[in-house]
């Protein structure tokens, strides 16, 4: 594509790909990336498994296929031995370092590798044990709408027409109605809570 494009796609070629999926069949074409000047940013969403197809290991999560403990591949040092010129890892929870390393790479020279890495929230390994579910606060929600953008399962809207008179709390003049989380989808992420400006979700009681 950076090919293709030339100076039309500098600083717009972008490529996702998981982190079973790469060890498995992404190598050597960001090997030929690298090595033909292409000029993209790869990000590989490192979920520590290989979800897609059933929780199998990989070389990049230090298990053999059978359980056993093994040596775990350091993907950013293989993507820097590739010949990538900007190799970052990051907490894909984190919105904001999220958006400025990827603008940050995009506007760069060269090819990229972003490493986004966190565990898949149904693989119990490495599940943290402090997440807990959110609630949205009717009592500040505005409406806005920010967090139902996100397109995240948890949340959904609810319009005041379809409410009970009783439960209708309105914080802004345009506002239709409230969003809502589902506390037995949420996994207590925060990145509803980080998208939401007026502070309006929080820790569920
Ligand atoms: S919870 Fe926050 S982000 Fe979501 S609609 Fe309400 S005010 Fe907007
Ligand atoms: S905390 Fe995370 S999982 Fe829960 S509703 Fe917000 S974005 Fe979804």
């Amino acid at each position: 594509m950076s090919k293709a494009l030339k100076e039309r796609g500098k600083g717009k070629v972008v490529g996702v790909i998981g982190d079973g999926t790469f060890l498995h069949s992404g190598i050597t074409p960001l090997l030929n990336m690298a090595y033909n000047q292409g000029e993209a940013v790869i990000v590989i969403c490192d979920n520590r498994t290989t979800a897609m197809t059933g929780m199998q290991e990989h070389p990049g999560t230090g298990y053999t296929l059978k359980g056993v403990k093994a040596k775990e591949l350091d993907i950013p040092a293989l993507a820097k031995v590739l010949g990538i010129d900007s190799v970052r890892v990051i907490d894909p929870y984190d919105i904001k370092n999220t958006r400025d390393v990827l603008r940050e790479e995009l506007a760069r020279q060269g090819s990229s590798v972003v490493i986004s890495r966190r565990s898949c929230v149904l693989f119990k390994r490495h599940q943290p044990e402090t997440l807990k579910p959110l609630r949205v606060d009717v009592n500040k929600c505005i409406g806005c709408r920010n967090c139902i953008g996100l397109g995240y399962p948890p949340l959904a809207w609810r319009k005041f027409t379809d409410m009970p008179a009783g439960e209708v709390i309105k914080n802004a003049k345009k506002q239709e109605g409230n969003s809502f989380i589902d506390a037995d989808l949420c996994t207590g992420c925060t990145i509803c809570q980080q998208v939401c400006k007026v502070g309006a979700i929080v820790e569920a009681e």
